[in-house]
């Protein structure tokens, strides 16, 4: 392997004056990053401080700020240079919950498992109350002619038109005595049905080839294997899409349900997490403003499911719950940065990152304090074997990505611009490497670009066929969506993300309250420092600069979200 490595290597220095993108690989680097992180890997303890420690780090808390600052003063104690955290305008108040206890009173007595709505008020105290199951009217079938038994999303049956104005007005007048005090569960409990064949959490050698691998472009084999689908999109909506005149979107409906339940002093709000196996995902109050609602939070499936059936059978249900919540001053959130310089081209940077906020109800370990785990041990490696890049790398741990890639979309405009409005630095940009879906393995990397600079990632990545990374494909798309690098996208920078095994990311920990450390396969997290150490190295070590689409060739802004 090694001398067939060399080999190419020297056929590489012979080809360099021809305009052939290919990689310059230093291939005695390599063994040396392995070596590394075999002996002496940090990765599991960078994580433990970022998740057990700081976790979790909601963006605007001052947990998030914590791990942020622990971060730069880690990256500087490693030898990394002008670490700093850079403000960024998030200008909405902080949040955390700092006390949540929920309880059956009668006709059982159980603790039940919820998680709150952040930006949501507390309840002032411990409150009893009894529960009421608002379920508001629904219009006819969305699509009469649809198959009946086919579940719409979210398990809740065959989707349905929304209510009109008036509809919905004479409900919530005829149930305010009852809502008046109420602990109130919004909605029918969702059946969500037990799943015999539950995705693999690996993905094949062969769908990777299919993915990655140029010979297989082609390949008939490959035809249903996911060719080309390298890139991040933008995630789909739940609830009811668009809706005929006169009826009422499910976003409207909830906006007038959270104002009926404040107007009408309901002691607190319950919603169904309606997902299996006590996962919660908790988001925010669509407005931050926590004198928009009542105090919420997110129930387990199945304890909403039995207190609702036990309403249902006429059976009075008593609930207490403490919720104790604490915001802070509206101000500005941090991306922590921190670099190792570069010698010759130090002008020119080659970035990594993930995003280090995360959503509240777990230490969000793989979401994603392990994406900037990783990226921070690739720096470590580098600083370790005291290696001199000819570009600066630089590692940037974003904030505000859950709440739509703020602070990377904030970072990038100041930066570098965009390609219609750049600023002196989008000249020197050589490409940003994301992480962002959980414990797995690297398996393949997607980079906005021409062909020819998927090409340069692929040759980079090819001594990495031992730890499964299939190669690297192009995307064209500047569609924000999915995560931080699709902020560089969009500017028509080379954002460069990495795909992983899911593991157990989709099924079980990406935003639920099981997002922790334990969740995490430190062989495979390591393996992926390793990679992302020779990328970083590699691309900062290229005489040429990464290939960007050209001018005549630069993909058009998305209408919509994405154009700025
Ligand atoms: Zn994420």
């Amino acid at each position: 392997m090694k001398y067939r490595t060399f080999a190419a290597a020297l056929l590489v220095a012979v080809c360099a004056s021809l305009p052939i993108a290919q990689a310059q690989i230093d291939p005695s680097i390599n063994d040396k990053i392995r070596a590394e992180e075999a002996a002496n890997s940090q990765v599991m303890r960078t994580l433990h401080f970022l998740a057990d420690v700081h976790g979790p780090r909601l963006t605007g808390s001052p947990s998030h700020k914590a791990a942020a600052e622990w971060a730069v003063k880690t990256m500087t104690g490693w030898g990394m240079v002008n670490g700093k955290l850079e403000p960024w305008d998030w200008n909405k108040p902080g949040w955390a919950n700092e006390f949540l206890a929920v309880h059956a009173v009668a006709p059982f007595k159980d603790a039940l498992v919820v998680e709150a709505l952040a930006w949501t008020p507390g309840t002032n105290g411990t409150v009893k109350a009894k529960a009421f199951n608002l379920v508001t009217p629904e219009g006819p079938l969305a699509n009469p002619t649809a198959d009946p038994a086919a579940a719409g999303r979210g398990g809740r049956g065959p989707q349905r038109l929304g209510p009109t104005q008036a509809e919905l007005d004479a409900y919530l007048a005829s149930v305010a005595d009852k809502v008046k005090g109420a602990a109130v569960l919004v909605g029918r409990p969702a059946f969500v049905a037990v799943n015999l064949d539950p995705p693999p959490g690996r993905q094949s050698d062969e769908q990777v080839r299919c993915r990655y691998d140029e010979a297989a472009a082609n390949d008939p084999a490959c035809q249903n294997l996911g060719r080309g689908r390298g890139g991040f999109g933008g995630g789909g909506g739940g609830g009811r899409g668009p809706q005929p005149e006169g009826r009422l979107t499910a976003a409207q409906v909830a906006e007038k349900v959270d104002a009926f339940l404040v107007a009408s002093k309901a002691a607190f709000r319950i919603n169904d997490a309606a997902r299996p196996h006590g996962q919660i995902v908790a988001f925010n109050n669509r407005t931050y403003d926590a004198a928009t609602a009542v105090p919420t939070v997110v129930m387990r499936n199945e304890d909403y499911g039995r207190i609702a059936r036990i309403l249902a059978d006429g059976t009075p249900v008593e609930l207490e719950a403490t919720i104790t919540n604490k915001t802070y001053p509206s101000g500005p959130s941090f991306n922590a940065v921190a670099e190792i310089a570069g010698s010759d081209k130090r002008d020119e940077v080659v970035m990594a990152g993930g995003h280090l906020d995360s959503w509240h109800s777990a230490t969000g370990a793989t979401d994603n304090a392990i994406g900037c785990a990783i990226m921070m041990e690739a720096a470590r490696i580098l600083k370790a074997l005291n290696v001199q890049p000819r570009r600066t790398i630089r590692i940037a741990l974003w904030s505000g990505e859950e709440e739509g890639l703020l602070g990377s979309l904030a970072y990038v405009k100041q930066h570098f611009g965009s390609v219609e409005k750049p600023t002196p630095e989008f000249a020197k940009f050589n490409g940003y490497l994301n992480i962002d879906t959980g414990t797995g393995r690297l398996r393949g990397a997607s980079v906005f670009g021409p062909p020819e600079a998927a090409k340069i990632l692929r040759d980079i990545l090819a001594p990495f066929k031992d730890l499964k990374v299939g190669g690297a494909v192009a995307t064209s798309s500047r569609a924000t969506g999915g995560t931080d690098s699709t902020s560089f996208n969009n500017a028509g920078l080379p954002g460069i993300g990495f795909s992983q095994d899911s593991i157990e990311y989709n099924s079980h920990t990406h935003h639920t309250n099981l997002d922790t450390y334990e969740r995490v396969i430190e062989t495979d997290v390591r393996d992926a420092a390793v990679v992302v150490a020779a990328t970083l190295y590699q691309l900062a070590m290229q005489e040429q600069p990464l290939p960007r689409f050209t001018p005549d060739k630069m993909p058009a802004l998305p209408a919509g979200r994405g154009g700025q």
